[in-house]
């Protein structure tokens, strides 16, 4: 999806030109893939003014992603937090992807470098529906990719680092080279894991399942809005291994994400799920969308106001 650019991008605490936010050919992330970012909306709430979800969440996983690779950041989640809201507000954007990102920077070469600095940058920008309004009407075909994901042990799937989307970007354009909207992984052991960038959800005979954190799965933060917004609707979901031909038994299925929201999977390797009017994930995307329309009471604080 093109970027649509925008006048501002914070960078290391302050506010720089979209145009002058550039890097040095020799960043050390570049070379060995030391980022960790978030992927985070900006919603235009009817009740709230514009407000960024689950900020606090994100930004704490930002922080977790980047202890894992022992990379600093020189400022506290809280001074984060309010540096995603001045970006969506000092942009005027009134609905926003956000896109914080720390890297090692320029200054030593070599992997286990500790003298490369840690640049610290967010970004803002409209986007749309990840997997376009169609398919969050009517739902994305899907096949399962040859490339499995990163085993446990290997790169840790559960923080989200830069060089994982290596693996995204082979499972999703494997996917789209053959037709589908997206790929789905399946772990080492041949269990499901996870769309390329969306968590995923299997509904058989009104039973909610999901892999659980151990399938190589980022932990996603929609994954938990899901669950959360599920429970409260009287549906339990339960974490477990799901063997590959579960999909195609499936009465449901959807995929969660920052990106992709909430977006039913119509089809799997060309098996059409069997109830492809998704009478629950729909009502699991309306209570979604509902946190920003007021419908659904925010009764955890996950709307946080950018004014
Ligand atoms: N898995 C992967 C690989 C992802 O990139 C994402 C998107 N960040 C997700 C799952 C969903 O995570 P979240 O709901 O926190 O955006």
């Amino acid at each position: 999806m093109p970027i649509q650019d925008v006048d501002l991008i914070w960078r290391n605490g302050e506010m720089v030109p979209w145009a002058s936010a550039t890097t040095h050919v020799l960043t050390h992330a570049i070379h060995y893939g030391t980022s960790v970012f978030e992927g985070m909306r900006a919603y235009q709430t009817k009740h709230k003014g514009v407000c960024v979800f689950r900020n606090r969440e994100h930004i704490e996983r930002l922080f977790y992603s980047a202890r894992v690779y022992r990379i600093n950041l020189d400022y506290s989640v809280d001074e984060i937090m309010q540096a995603c809201r001045d970006v969506v507000r000092e942009n005027n954007l009134t609905s926003a992807y956000i896109r914080p990102v720390a890297f090692l920077g320029y200054g030593e070469m070599g992997p286990s470098s500790t003298a490369a600095k840690t640049d610290l940058a967010i970004a803002a920008f409209p986007w749309g529906a990840y997997l376009g309004e169609d398919g969050m009407k009517n739902g994305v075909d899907v096949a399962v990719s040859s490339w499995r994901r990163m085993a446990p042990g290997t790169v840790p799937a559960g923080v989200k680092a830069g060089g994982n989307y290596l693996s995204s970007r082979l499972v999703s354009m494997e996917a789209k080279d053959n037709g589908y909207a997206e790929g789905l992984g399946l772990s080492h052991d041949g269990t499901v894991s996870e769309g390329a960038g969306e968590n995923l959800f299997v509904i058989t005979k009104g039973r909610i399942v999901t892999p659980p954190a151990a399938a190589s799965i980022l932990n996603g933060i929609t994954r938990d809005t899901v669950v959360r917004l599920a429970n409260k609707l009287g549906f339990e979901v339960v974490e477990q291994n799901i063997p590959r031909e579960a999909l195609y038994a499936a009465d449901e299925i959807f995929m969660t994400g920052t990106a992709a929201e909430v977006t039913p999977v119509r089809s799997v390797d060309k098996l059409t799920v069997n109830q492809p009017d998704f009478p629950i994930t729909r009502q699991i995307q309306n209570a979604f969308f509902g946190l920003f329309s007021g419908e659904t009471e925010d009764e955890w604080g996950w709307l946080d106001p950018i004014a």
